[in-house]
């Protein structure tokens, strides 16, 4: 018998681990380093038509001191590079950074003396978003794929070493079915089955019969 059979509904269960990742990843602030293009896409997803809010992450945070994610959006010049430092550096602990787009993940089509040939060069990236740009949704995706990412992170050197002993991986399950409730295909499958039922047996006109198969050109030429 365990614990929580002995304690009423109600009180919260969890392991420290888990809650802190937990705040963690619904209070993200992000940065705002828009640099080129890809930064258009980024800005998108903060109206409402796919409301980062839904996560917390509505407030894109002037001042690095206040923010934990940066998304690099666009491509970054050799004479960015610095700054681009400095302000991940002013970022406090513990902080993340999503390359968006290829031009930030490797360089994209820019492979000149110009442009840093990946983020990576100058700040550890946790995302790559690969897209030239990538769209709203998929950077919304990158971002729950990230939520994932940081709750299965360690909170201490000692929980770090076990997890490396034990050999846990993240799933990078795609959101589209992390997400969905559990049995949304079956449940889709019966309403289809018992959909066509009822045509065959005529008890729900409102449904209709079944679509004639479509014609193909040559009989609508032929007027049949
Ligand atoms: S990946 Fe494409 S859209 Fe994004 S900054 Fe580069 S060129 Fe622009």
């Amino acid at each position: 018998m365990g614990l929580e059979e002995q304690l009423p509904n109600g009180i919260l269960l969890a392991n420290v681990e888990k809650l802190v990742n937990w705040t963690r990843k619904a209070s993200m602030w992000p940065a705002t380093f828009g640099l080129a293009c890809c930064a258009i896409e980024m800005m998108t997803v903060g109206g409402s038509r796919y409301d980062i809010a839904r996560f917390g992450m509505e407030r894109f945070s002037a001042t690095p001191r206040q923010a934990d994610l940066m998304i690099v959006a666009g491509r970054v010049t050799n004479k960015m590079a610095p700054v681009l430092r400095q302000i991940y550096d002013q970022m406090p602990e513990p902080r993340w950074v999503l390359a968006m787009g290829v031009c930030a993940s490797s360089g994209g089509m820019f492979n000149n003396y110009a442009v840093v040939q990946g983020v990576d060069h100058v700040v550890p990236v946790d995302m790559y978003l690969p897209g030239c740009p990538p769209r709203p949704e998929m950077l919304l995706d990158a971002i729950l794929k990230l939520h994932a990412k940081i709750m299965d992170e360690p909170i201490n050197a000692k929980r770090a070493q076990l997890k490396l002993e034990s050999g846990e991986r993240t799933p990078m399950i795609p959101s589209s079915e992390r997400y969905a409730p559990k049995n949304w295909a079956q449940r889709r499958r019966a309403e289809r089955q018992q959909a066509a039922q009822r045509r065959e047996l005529g008890s729900d006109p409102s449904l209709g019969a079944l679509d004639p198969a479509p014609k193909r050109p040559r009989e609508l030429k032929a007027g049949r």
